[in-house]
């Protein structure tokens, strides 16, 4: 019987998680919405008024960014194995075949079950973006979690600054201004969920800058759990040229490069990642 609910509550979980990205969007559009009906459409206070309606300017702006990176998750296609790839790649990966694809897979390739194909540099697959991430699209998802993260405190600061003079009123009661608790309530609830939605990304966005700078994949890391640093951080090139506290190598294969293109999830020419997604630099042999 126990068996029987735990199987159930796994599939149930599951089916949940493979509609992550409908909850994130639901949740993008609820905390956008809510953040311009309980600011600007209905202000409780006047104080701040001008601030916030400053302040609106970069949120929209922070919104669409969250929007275009979001989208270019969705989109992008993470990285095909080439056709022939060794042929022009030489030698390397001859013992990993993918017996699905059909193909030899180049290092750091995984097969995706979710995709149903190999993806190239494969991180892991996201349901928030229904799409794996790999080589093609870190940067995207990098960029995702970054705005997401910027959205939720930006709303903050705005929501706070609308609520702030009422929460000085409850503290210094001042006689002139009357409070009305029940009008703050779905103000305070907002400030409470922001708050956990801000810190829930920003542990997203630290994993997410942590795995670029030390060239690691959420799958290599799971692979290597337990061994040497020297194994763990094989792809991590900033030890190979001596430079520990240069992060950029290992940063260009993520973000691209061209520093200009970073905040943007485009790549353009000039801003592609480093490198080709099939050979990879290893810090020691
Ligand atoms: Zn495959
Ligand atoms: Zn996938």
């Amino acid at each position: 019987m126990e068996n029987q609910y735990e199987v159930n509550l796994q599939s149930i979980l599951k089916d949940v998680s493979k509609k992550g990205w409908l909850i994130n969007l639901y949740m993008l559009v609820f905390q956008y919405f809510s953040t311009i009906y309980l600011t600007l459409l209905n202000p409780y206070s006047s104080a701040y008024i001008q601030m916030i309606k400053i302040l609106w300017i970069p949120l929209q702006i922070i919104y669409i960014m969250v929007v275009w990176s979001l989208f270019k998750c969705f989109v992008s296609d993470p990285g095909r194995v080439p056709k022939h790839w060794q042929m022009f790649f030489g030698q390397q990966g001859r013992n990993r075949y993918c017996l699905l694809c059909h193909n030899y897979k180049p290092d750091r390739c995984n097969h995706c079950f979710e995709c149903k194909r190999c993806v190239l540099n494969m991180d892991h697959h996201s349901f928030w973006i229904k799409n794996c991430v790999g080589y093609y699209n870190s940067k995207f998802y990098l960029l995702f979690w970054f705005y997401i993260n910027l959205s939720a405190t930006f709303s903050l600061i705005v929501v706070s600054l609308q609520i702030y003079p009422k929460i000085m009123n409850l503290f210094y009661r001042d006689d002139k201004q009357e409070i009305q608790n029940q009008s703050n309530l779905p103000t305070l609830l907002l400030l409470l969920y922001l708050f956990v939605i801000a810190v829930l990304t920003l542990k997203s966005l630290i994993v997410r800058i942590k795995l670029a700078i030390t060239n690691q994949t959420i799958i290599s890391q799971l692979d290597q759990r337990g061994q040497q640093d020297g194994q763990r951080f094989q792809y991590d090139i900033r030890y190979k040229f001596n430079q520990s506290f240069i992060v950029k190598e290992n940063w260009f294969q993520v973000m691209g490069t061209n520093p200009w293109l970073w905040p943007f999830p485009i790549y353009g020419q000039s801003g592609r990642p480093k490198g080709d997604g099939i050979n990879w630099q290893r810090n020691q042999n």
